[in-house]
């Protein structure tokens, strides 16, 4: 699996509150209209196990127990996206975590109020987007192909990057 200039890959969960509040479409969207390629998306539930795993950096703070309720409420929608420096490019568009403060223009900034209720979950790292990736989709639920519209999203040199 690549992950190198183009290929580089990303990890996004589309929350529960986004799920119940109806922003699955609008979030892809936004994803879409950015140029970046969607490479696997599933719907799944979460469990115990691996939201442990998963938020590991937090799972001793006193609010993982509520954070591990909330991302079990639903199912939630996992994307991998490829694009140039897409964990940077996707973080941008996030926003930061306490939503109400997040940038206007951000999907958290305009779409969510709450610190915990706060959307999407985005890769912050290559190294960590390396294995979020691993950890939510096995190989075969991965696409590997090519897309037109790419000669108008980047440029040659960037098209040919593979930092
Ligand atoms: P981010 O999702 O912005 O990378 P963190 O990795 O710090 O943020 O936290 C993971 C998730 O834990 C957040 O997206 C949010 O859902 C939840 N969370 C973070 N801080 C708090 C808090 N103070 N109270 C409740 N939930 C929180």
């Amino acid at each position: 699996m690549q992950f190198k200039g183009l290929h580089e890959k990303t990890l996004v969960i589309v929350k529960p509150d986004a799920v119940q509040r109806g922003l699955v479409g609008d979030i892809v969207t936004r994803f879409e209209k950015k140029g970046l390629k969607i490479v696997g998306m599933k719907m799944m539930r979460l469990d115990e196990a691996v939201l442990r795993e998963h938020y590991s950096h937090i799972a001793d703070k006193p609010f993982f127990p509520g954070v591990s309720n909330f991302m079990q409420h639903s199912p939630v929608v996992v994307l991998c996206l490829e694009g140039l420096e897409v964990v940077e490019a996707i973080r941008l568009i996030t926003g930061i975590t306490k939503a109400r403060n997040a940038e206007a223009g951000s999907i958290r900034g305009d779409l969510a109020m709450s610190v915990a209720c706060n959307v999407i979950h985005a890769s912050d790292t290559v190294e960590n987007a390396k294995s979020e990736v691993r950890r939510f989709f096995a190989d075969e639920e991965l696409f590997d192909y090519s897309k037109s519209e790419y000669e108008f999203v980047y440029i040659q040199d960037e098209r040919e990057s593979n930092r």
